[in-house]
């Protein structure tokens, strides 16, 4: 809690992403507290994390919820699985041979810190990743502007055509309405960083500039944290248990 020790969430597994209750990983009683076996891929900042909490099976339904050492025997961190995007952030698989982890590792009571960890990320898709989406379009914005103010071509500046100004004002537009529909975030961040990329021009596609590297990065935002189409499952899921109640922005 002091923010001393960084820690990752290992769920995903090459037969386990979507279906996040699909899980191999088992961890088993023993007689000094458990023992996990299995394997985890695609872990952001797994490399330099202190601890990970792990999802494993511990029945036949149940999935429970570790907090699991770097250093434990038997665990280890396996290669960097090299993104489209996010480059800077290593994602890696992590290997679990019989590691032993004491009675106090589970999390919450037995079966159940799966579910708490499933509520814990429906905030996280709409509150974290709808606002990153909303504040990396805001960027992208301000570097577009600049270009627009900057450029010149034909004797004036870019901004002074008005195709130029559309971009900006669709964007300008496009980032007002996602502050209030943040559910809608990551869709819009796709279509103003693809602006953002045809206000630089050929320039846009470069390496060299920053907003080459938001295009491309910006495609993750619709598959990590639940892919838009699970997010849509959830959304509909909670539409039918909220019965026919007037629409409010949870929808
Ligand atoms: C950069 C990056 C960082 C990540 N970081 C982490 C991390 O730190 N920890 C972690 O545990 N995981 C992490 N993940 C994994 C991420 O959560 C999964 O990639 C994501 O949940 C999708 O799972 P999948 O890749 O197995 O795709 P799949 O589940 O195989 O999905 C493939 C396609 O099928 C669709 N689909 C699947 N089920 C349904 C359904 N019921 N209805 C409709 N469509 C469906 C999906 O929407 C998608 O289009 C990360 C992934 C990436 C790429």
């Amino acid at each position: 809690m002091r923010g001393e020790r960084t820690c990752s969430i290992a769920i995903t597994e090459p037969g386990a992403g979507s279906d996040a209750q699909g899980i191999r990983t088992r961890a088993q009683r023993s007689a000094d507290g458990w023992v996990l076996d299995g394997s985890k891929h695609f872990i952001s900042d797994g490399e330099r994390s202190d601890f990970y909490l792990v999802s494993a099976r511990t029945g036949d339904k149940a999935i429970s919820m570790f907090m699991v050492d770097k250093g434990l025997p038997g665990l280890t961190v396996g290669k960097d699985q090299p993104m489209m995007g996010l480059r800077g952030t290593p994602h890696v698989e992590l290997f679990f041979d019989y590691v032993p982890l004491e009675p106090l590792a589970l999390l919450g009571a037995e079966g159940q810190g799966f579910k708490l960890a499933m509520g814990a990320l429906n905030v996280v898709r709409l509150a974290q990743v709808g606002a990153r989406a909303v504040g990396k379009a805001c960027h992208v914005l301000e570097l577009m502007t600049d270009c627009a103010n900057e450029r010149r071509q034909f004797g004036q500046k870019i901004g002074d055509f008005q195709m130029v100004q559309a971009m900006l004002a669709d964007s300008v537009i496009d980032i007002n309405a996602a502050l209030l529909m943040v559910l809608h975030a990551a869709e819009m961040l796709g279509r103003v960083v693809d602006r953002g990329v045809q206000v630089f021009g050929g320039m846009g596609f470069c390496k060299d500039l920053a907003v080459e590297r938001d295009y491309r990065d910006a495609r993750i935002y619709r598959i990590f944290d639940g892919t838009s189409e699970i997010h849509r499952t959830v959304i509909a899921r909670s539409r039918l248990k909220r019965g026919a109640a007037l629409f409010d922005l949870h929808g």
